[in-house]
C-alpha cells in the first residue's frame, strides 16, 4: 500500500484548468469568494469529485465536503482541504493546491481500489481570503463555532451584497450538519522563502505564529523648522528615533523567529519645514513561542512608554488585531513526518507565518499542515509559482499521512 503514488500530471493539469476560472492576463487569478468565477471553480471541483464516486455535502455557509466512504461508515472522517477563492490579483496555487491535491489523493485511492477504515473528505472552505467579504477564514470560522452564522451572512461587499444573498444567488447555500472529524490536514504552498532557500521539499508544520497589530499615536507640537531650537521642540519623530532601534533590537533578542514590522508611518501635517504635531504608526509583532511573544509585547509597551515619557510627549497605544498562535496536534505532525520519510523527501519542521483555515479547524479536531516551496517565496501575487514535481511531492506526503490517520482505530483527542 505504501507504494501507491499520486498522478502528478493529472494534479498539475487540474491546477491549470482551475486557473482558467477568473484568469488574469499576468497568469494569475481573480476568483473572489462567491462570485460567478468562484461558483464555476467550485462546480468544477464538485464534478471531478462526483466522477470518482464521492458524495457531496454543502453546509449553510457554503463549505463543500466531498466524501469517499471508508469501510466503517460510523467512523468520523479524516479531512483535508483548503480554499478555492483568491485575492483580486492572486496566484494559481494559494489554497487551490491544497484542495486539488486532496482530490488527487482520493482519485489515486479510487483507481487503486484502496479502502480506508475511516472515510476521507476533501473540504473547500468558503471565503478564506476575506478580501471581498472582510473576514479571512470565514467558512472554517463558522464551521468550528468561532463565528456565528448570522454574523457571516451579514458581511457585505463594496456593492452592499451580503454573503447570504450571494450564497443564494450562486445556489450554494446548503444545509449539511457539522460532523465530528477524526483528524485534519491542510496542504499549502509556504508563501515564504525558507524551504526554497534551504533546498527542502516538505515543510512539516508544527504550528502557527502568535501575531498582533498595534497602532501608536504620538502627539507633539507643530513648530517652525527654522527658529525652533532642537532642545525646545516637542517632536514625535524624536521619540520614533528611539523606538525603532530598540524594537528592532527586541526582535533580534527574540530571534531568529521574532518579527516586528512598521507597515504604516505618517507624520502630520506632512510639511517639510514644520516639526510634526502628530505621528501615527503601526507595529506588527509575531513570534511562534507564546512566552517569547508575551515578552515581546511587554518589551514593546516599555520601549514606547519610555521613549515618549523621556521626551514628555503624550501618546496612545492600541492593539487593533490579535490572532493567538496554534500548536498543531502531535499525532498529525508525526503522520506527516513519517510520510515524508516514506516518500524519501527532504523536510524540515517549521511554524507558519500566516493564518490558515487549519487554525480554526485545530480548535475542534486534531490538525496539522504540510507546506511545499513556492518560487521566491512569492504569494498573493499573479507570479506565484511552484514546480510540478514539488506539487506532486506534497500530494504524495498528504496521501501517506492520510492513509496513516485513516487506518487508526477509535477516537483521538486533541493533544495540546
Ligand atoms: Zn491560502
Amino acid at each position: 500500500m505504501n507504494e501507491i503514488r499520486i498522478n502528478g500530471e493529472r494534479l498539475w493539469s487540474r491546477l491549470m484548468e482551475m486557473a482558467t476560472h477568473g484568469a488574469l492576463p499576468g497568469g494569475g487569478c481573480n476568483r473572489q469568494a462567491l462570485t460567478d468565477e468562484d461558483r464555476a471553480g467550485r462546480e468544477l471541483f464538485m464534478q471531478w469529485c462526483r466522477d470518482i464516486g464521492c458524495e457531496i455535502r454543502m453546509d449553510a455557509v457554503g463549505n463543500i465536503f466531498a466524501r469517499r466512504a471508508g469501510s466503517d461508515a460510523t467512523m468520523p472522517p479524516v479531512i483535508t482541504g483548503s480554499h478555492l477563492d483568491t485575492q483580486p490579483s492572486g496566484g494559481k496555487f494559494d489554497g487551490v493546491y491544497g484542495v486539488l491535491a486532496g482530490l488527487e489523493v482520493l482519485h489515486t485511492l479510487h483507481e487503486n481500489d484502496v479502502t480506508t477504515l475511516h472515510p476521507l473528505e476533501v473540504v473547500v472552505w468558503t471565503n478564506e481570503e476575506g478580501c471581498r467579504f472582510d473576514t479571512a477564514m470565514m467558512g472554517s470560522a463558522v464551521w468550528s463555532g468561532k463565528m456565528p452564522l448570522d454574523q457571516a451572512y451579514a458581511l457585505t461587499d463594496r456593492e452592499g451584497r451580503s454573503v447570504r444573498e450571494e450564497l443564494e444567488r450562486i445556489g450554494h447555500l446548503g444545509s449539511a450538519d457539522t460532523e465530528p472529524v477524526h483528524a485534519a490536514l491542510e496542504l499549502h504552498i509556504e508563501q515564504g522563502p525558507v524551504l526554497e532557500a534551504e533546498g527542502k521539499t516538505i515543510g512539516i508544520v508544527t504550528g502557527v505564529q502568535h501575531m498582533s497589530r498595534h497602532r501608536i499615536v504620538i502627539h507633539g507640537q507643530e513648530a517652525h523648522a527654522g527658529p525652533t531650537p532642537m532642545e525646545m521642540r516637542r517632536d514625535p519623530v524624536m521619540a520614533l528615533s528611539r523606538i525603532l532601534p530598540e524594537l528592532y533590537a527586541l526582535a533580534a533578542q527574540h530571534g531568529p523567529d521574532g518579527r516586528v514590522t512598521f507597515g504604516f508611518l505618517e507624520a502630520l501635517p506632512g510639511s517639510s519645514n514644520t516639526v510634526p504635531g502628530r505621528l501615527e504608526l503601526t507595529v506588527d509583532i509575531r513570534h511562534p513561542l507564546e512566552d517569547y511573544y508575551r515578552e515581546m509585547l511587554s518589551g514593546y509597551q516599555r520601549i514606547v512608554e519610555g521613549a515618549c515619557s523621556a521626551l514628555q510627549l503624550d501618546f496612545e497605544m492600541q492593539c487593533f488585531w490579535e490572532a493567538p498562535g496554534v500548536e498543531f496536534d502531535t499525532g498529525c505532525i508525526a503522520a506527516v513526518r513519517e510520510a515524508t520519510l516514506q516518500c524519501k523527501l527532504s523536510g524540515r519542521e517549521m511554524v507558519s507565518g500566516a493564518g490558515h483555515d487549519a487554525c480554526n479547524v485545530s480548535t475542534v479536531a486534531p490538525t496539522s499542515m504540510i507546506f511545499i516551496p513556492c518560487e521566491g517565496g512569492l504569494s498573493h501575487n499573479e507570479a506565484e509559482n511552484t514546480l510540478p514535481q514539488q506539487a506532486a511531492a506534497g500530494a504524495n506526503v498528504l496521501l501517506g499521512a492520510m492513509l496513516q490517520l485513516a487506518a487508526q482505530d477509535g477516537g483521538r483527542v486533541i493533544s495540546k
